[in-house]
């Protein structure tokens, strides 16, 4: 099963695509959890990332696009997925589309975690206390986080939902309950 997770920041997102892939055996690939993980090691990809994360922007459409290329040509990606955080703008999302194709591969379904915005911010006040993300302790950022999402991100939700692969699943409630939720979304069981 090749998936997306799409939804805001502080959707729940990352956790709810952990607890996809381990029970249904898949890949998880966070390209946020990447980036983080290329600046704390001052790889050239982290210095090039920093500052637009810093920023609460998103990284250019290149960089990142590069980077998931060589896991689809890597295969890598081969026995299944949940790709978490990519695409985040529509050149991304056809990218992706033309990369699978070369690779005689496409997606299953796109999954969007709907959640409201007041019960975002809400969270992501939160998970800058447990998680220690910068990103997240600066109000202005989380703000600027949302609006980016809104102006660059949810685009792609009519793009998933003109290829007839968009699944929209209720985000709010007991993280357990979320899980099944999404089980049943992506397997109809
Ligand atoms: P996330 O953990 O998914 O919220 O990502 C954290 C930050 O990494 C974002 O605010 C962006 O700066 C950057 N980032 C992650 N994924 C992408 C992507 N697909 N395109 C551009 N920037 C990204």
């Amino acid at each position: 099963m090749n998936l997306v997770f799409l939804g805001p920041p502080g959707s729940g997102k990352g956790t709810q695509a952990k607890r996809i892939a381990e029970k249904m055996n898949l890949l998880h690939l966070s390209t946020g959890d990447l980036l983080r993980e290329a600046v704390k090691n001052g790889t050239a990809l982290g210095k090039k990332a920093k500052k637009y994360m810093e920023a609460g922007e998103l990284v250019p459409d290149e960089l990142i696009v590069g980077i998931i290329e060589e896991k689809v040509a890597s295969g890598e990606l081969d026995n299944g997925y949940i790709l978490d955080g990519f695409p985040r703008t529509v050149p991304q999302a056809e990218a992706l589309k033309k990369m699978l194709k070369k690779n005689n591969s496409k997606l299953d379904k796109a999954i969007l975690i709907d959640v409201a915005d007041a019960e975002v911010i809400n969270r992501l006040s939160s998970r800058a206390k447990i998680e220690g993300r910068a990103d997240d302790a600066d109000v202005s950022v989380v703000k600027n986080r949302l609006d980016v999402y809104k102006k660059q991100t949810q685009p792609i939700i009519d793009f998933y939902s003109g290829e007839s692969i968009l699944k929209k699943v209720n985000g709010l409630g007991n993280i357990d309950d979320i899980t099944k939720r999404l089980h049943q979304a992506i397997t109809g069981k």
